[in-house]
């Protein structure tokens, strides 16, 4: 699937890595203009020798806080990655600039590992990608040690956490190259991690006495929106429709049959969709993730099976049909839409089955107290997000220890501010009818009760006869699903443990069975019909919307897919939608003005750049 490793191509393009300045090699290289916000300080810590612990978004530009050191510091710098399609990814990119990049992992037969290993032992490599349980063999270490290492970057960091989500027992046995290589500077990094696994990191990896460098994590160009679920079918296709048509995006589902339903049922509406889950063969699986990050316009629809380490800058969407288990979750997997940072729309539906099917699965799942309640918290948490009615933005980075002063201004609640109403009396109504029946009921028969209604079921149990029969009938059936939601997100009431969906009565709820508290619900907005794209946020549009020369755009695009498929890599390996679009609006008619494009480094230059001036000129002359 990838080019071979051919390491004599690769000398050719041999940079010297010796006495160049990090600033030298950002912009000659990677053809960038400055470092981010701490990309600089963190460049310069590793380079000089140092530890550091880097906690950054998605999409902030982690790549580069090792890449650089790597090329600055003499020997060869090993990065830890766990995810074997990303290092593929990261490997082919930085060969494509000129960087000598290789990796080692299962994927590769006994020859190939072996010129991959020689060509590291010979000081040929700038950079290593090592999957973790390949690195903790005896064999590689002994390897490592005869060989000139720079430094060693761990990424994913998080995977370390015990309690986190992504746990891989292979990431506590890292904590060896700390003693078996106490001089060699060491970078850790994650994009998600509370304070508890942060610290978790630093102990696990022997990083106490690193410097930690946490930037914001705030994602402004993600538009957060979250809706109740009505009919999830119609309410994603119109979603689609109305603001993502032709876009790629990524639909996140729980189960693997929803998976592949939903990507059918999106087929069947002329999108190109395609499943992702663990049940698919493997060949299908790598070969739907294939057609997600090479072609246009693929929508992927998957468990969270899916995602871990994808690289793609143009994710336009991240969609959600069902809920995830925590922020944490919440906040990895939309985080995969917009890394480019151009506008993108993490959606969400959600209603009250997903609630209990989430508090159900918890608690019937194995695990000691401590692991449940650490669960609980953190879907109690998630829940809180969707039926806030503040800004979104600011609970989310609240969560993560972040603060922002002002609502965002790019989130559902920001742009629809959802109103409430005083809910005391219903609340209480719904509680005793609870109560009135037995706390043995799920929601459809308990809104029959509170709507009176002259159902079979409700007269043979003889609750056509309890004091809350017929005391509901000013809400709809909606209204009162929307009461019933909230109450078990907020704990007032919990789904019978034993399944069948019977809600009980917590102990919290007291003093509103008493009506002793005044209760405020969210009215649940009502959906407008055209919600297009205009209504869709505060940052502008997606690159291929401020196009406005159409044709030369698609000439620059069918001229990088020519080289990506020649080479089997990726469109965005060969240059970012960004870098084209400032092609097209600079018209460079010289590799010198061409060298000035944000993207375009040395190696780039000398590779594509006759390529594409000759199709820039072909573009002035039309
Ligand atoms: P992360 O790993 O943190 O999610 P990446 O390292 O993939 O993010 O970087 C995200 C994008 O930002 C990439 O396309 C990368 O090339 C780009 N990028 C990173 N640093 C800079 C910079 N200093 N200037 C311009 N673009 C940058
Ligand atoms: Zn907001």
């Amino acid at each position: 699937m990838y080019p071979d490793q051919d390491f004599e191509q690769l000398s050719a393009h041999r940079p010297t890595t010796s006495g160049r300045s990090p600033e030298q090699v950002l912009h000659e290289v990677f053809g960038y203009e400055s470092f981010r916000p701490l990309q600089g300080e963190i460049i310069h810590e590793v380079a000089s020798g140092g530890d550091a612990l880097v906690l950054m978004p998605t999409g902030g530009g982690k790549s580069l806080c090792y890449q650089v050191p790597a090329l600055v510091r003499s020997g060869t710098a090993i990065v830890i990655s766990p995810l074997i399609a990303l290092m593929q990814d990261q490997v082919a990119a930085l060969r494509e600039l000129g960087v000598r990049a290789a990796f080692l992992n299962s994927t590769m037969d006994f020859e190939q590992a072996r010129a991959t290993e020689y060509a590291l032992s010979t000081g040929e490599l700038d950079l290593l990608y090592c999957a973790p349980e390949r690195l903790i063999q005896p064999r590689t270490l002994e390897l490592l040690h005869d060989a000139s290492i720079s430094l060693f970057a761990i990424d994913e960091a998080h995977c370390v956490s015990q309690w986190g989500h992504d746990f891989r027992s292979d990431y506590l046995q890292l904590a060896v190259l700390a003693n078996e290589f106490p001089s060699i500077p060491r970078i850790a990094l994650t994009a998600t991690a509370d304070e508890r696994t942060r610290k978790e990191i630093a102990e696990r990896l022997s990083l106490t006495e690193a410097r930690h460098f946490i930037s914001g994590f705030d994602r402004p160009n993600i538009q957060y929106r979250i809706a109740p679920k009505t009919n999830a079918n119609k309410q994603l296709l119109d979603f689609i429709k109305a603001e993502h048509e032709g876009d790629c995006g990524i639909v996140y589902c729980l189960s693997r049959n929803k998976v592949d339903a939903t990507a059918k049922m999106l087929a069947q509406k002329g999108y190109t969709a395609l499943p992702y889950h663990a049940g698919l063969p493997s060949n299908d699986r790598a070969h739907n993730q294939e057609r997600f990050l090479r072609e246009d316009g693929v929508i992927i629809v998957a468990t969270i099976a899916f995602g871990m380490g994808i690289d793609k800058p143009d994710v336009r969407f991240v969609a959600h049909l069902d809920l995830p288990k925590s922020l944490e979750a919440y906040y990895q997997e939309t985080g995969r839409a917009g890394r480019d940072g151009k506008p993108s729309t993490a959606w969400m539906v959600y209603g009250l089955q997903d609630v209990i099917k989430l508090r159900q699965m918890l608690e019937a799942s194995q695990g000691n107290d401590h692991f449940k309640r650490v669960e609980r918290q953190k879907l109690d948490a998630m829940l809180g997000l969707c039926e806030v009615t503040k800004c979104r933005r600011q609970v989310l980075l609240n969560y993560f220890g972040d603060e922002l002063e002002v609502p965002c201004g790019n989130c559902d609640t920001c742009l629809n501010p959802p109103e409430t109403w005083d809910g005391t009396v219903a609340v209480q109504k719904a509680l005793s009818c609870v109560f009135r029946t037995g706390q043995r009921f799920g929601v459809t028969y308990l809104i029959d009760v509170l709507r009176g209604s002259e159902n079979e079921r409700v007269r043979q149990s003889g609750h056509h006869q309890v004091s809350t029969y017929g005391i509901g009938i000013e809400l709809s059936v909606t209204e009162w699903k929307s009461v019933f939601r909230q109450l078990v997100a907020n704990g007032y009431l919990r789904a019978d443990p034993e399944g069948y969906g019977a809600l009980q009565l917590t102990e919290q709820c007291r003093p509103l069975l008493k009506g002793e508290h005044k209760v405020e619900l969210r009215k649940d907005p009502v959906v407008k019909k055209s919600a297009g794209r205009s209504s869709s946020g505060r940052s502008g549009s997606a690159v291929k919307d401020q196009v406005t020369d159409h044709v030369g755009w698609e000439a620059l695009r069918a001229c990088r897919k020519e080289l990506a498929d020649k080479q089997g890599v990726p469109p965005y390996v060969i240059f970012h939608d960004t870098t084209l679009f400032d092609m097209l609006e600079r018209k460079p008619q010289t590799l010198d003005e061409l060298a000035g494009v944000s993207g375009v480094g040395a190696a780039k230059l000398e590779k594509y750049g006759e390529i594409f001036l000759a199709a820039i000129a072909r573009l002035n002359q039309a």
